[in-house]
């Protein structure tokens, strides 16, 4: 007995403030105008944040942290990185200097045992975490870290190894994955008001029937999700984020829409809350 409660006590996890279990999110992010614009969808993620118990410490799955087995930013104080080029010069003076969140980063790692993940101190905040979440929680007083994307496996793995990371919810961690369902850049029009491509419109009224059934497996083969899919997401990275949303999902829990749109013609700005 007393040595499994030993056991109990040495897992991170434990040892971090139990809450209420906290929602799961999914927010496309789109251009990084988007961080210093005020339009529909900067709005809704405004709104959105209003309806949020706060969160202690926030993780976000990084459309933008691409690499070759799963990383975590430990740091203390992670940098803002600017990782564009070509857009205005005021989005490179944009800072979000939230503090890192070094304790709930290492009771990440420790839960995913399905594959090794390990701490990184370079890598900061890129700009799908603080693009939206500057409009949802503009005082960056709320402590973050990052996770990145294996792009080494398959989508069933960006699901399989979001479920192990339940625990943190009921630890006070907000769950954002950034990403967008329908992303095509070799598509994207300037103009951020483009009317939208048909074949856009189809693959995200698709997954929009699908989370709402609950269709997990449909979402992660979403290759087979009909023609329109490889226009929608020619590269996976944009998509992974959102299974890792679902992948949260617990049986019967709610998913409802934050912001149903597309910007740029070829970029759905689908966001959505689980729980
Ligand atoms: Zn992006």
């Amino acid at each position: 007995m007393a040595r499994a409660a030993e056991a109990a006590t040495d897992r991170l996890i434990e040892m971090l403030p139990a809450t209420d279990r906290m929602p799961v999110l999914f927010l496309g992010h789109g251009s990084p105008t988007n961080a210093i614009d005020d339009n529909e969808y900067t709005r809704a993620l405004e709104a959105a944040a209003v309806d949020l118990p706060r969160p202690v410490a926030i993780m976000v799955v990084s459309a933008h942290w691409l690499t070759d087995s799963t990383v975590v930013t430990c740091g203390e104080n992670p940098r803002t990185i600017h990782d564009f080029l070509g857009f205005p010069e005021e989005l490179y003076h944009v800072t979000y200097a939230a503090p890192g969140a070094p304790s709930h980063a290492r009771a990440a790692l420790e839960l995913t045992k399905l594959a090794p993940v390990a701490c990184e101190f370079n890598w900061g905040f890129d700009h799908a975490s603080w693009a939206p979440l500057r409009h949802m929680f503009p005082e960056a007083d709320i402590p973050m870290f990052e996770m990145s994307l294996d792009m080494t496996k398959p989508p069933g793995f960006h699901y399989s190894l979001a479920a192990h990371l339940e625990p943190l919810r009921t630890h006070g961690v907000l769950i954002v994955g950034s990403g967008n369902i329908v992303h095509n850049l070799g598509r994207a029009h300037w103009e951020t008001d483009a009317e939208p491509y048909q074949w856009a419109v189809e693959f995200d009224e698709i997954v929009r029937a699908k989370l709402l059934a609950g269709d997990h497996d449909a979402l992660v083969d979403y290759k087979r999700l009909g023609p329109s899919a490889q226009l929608a997401v020619p590269t996976p990275d944009h998509y992974l984020p959102m299974l890792y949303a679902v992948g949260l999902q617990l049986p019967d829990e709610p998913l409802s829409f934050i912001y149903e749109g597309f910007q740029n013609a070829s970029v759905s700005m689908r966001c959505l809350r689980i729980g």
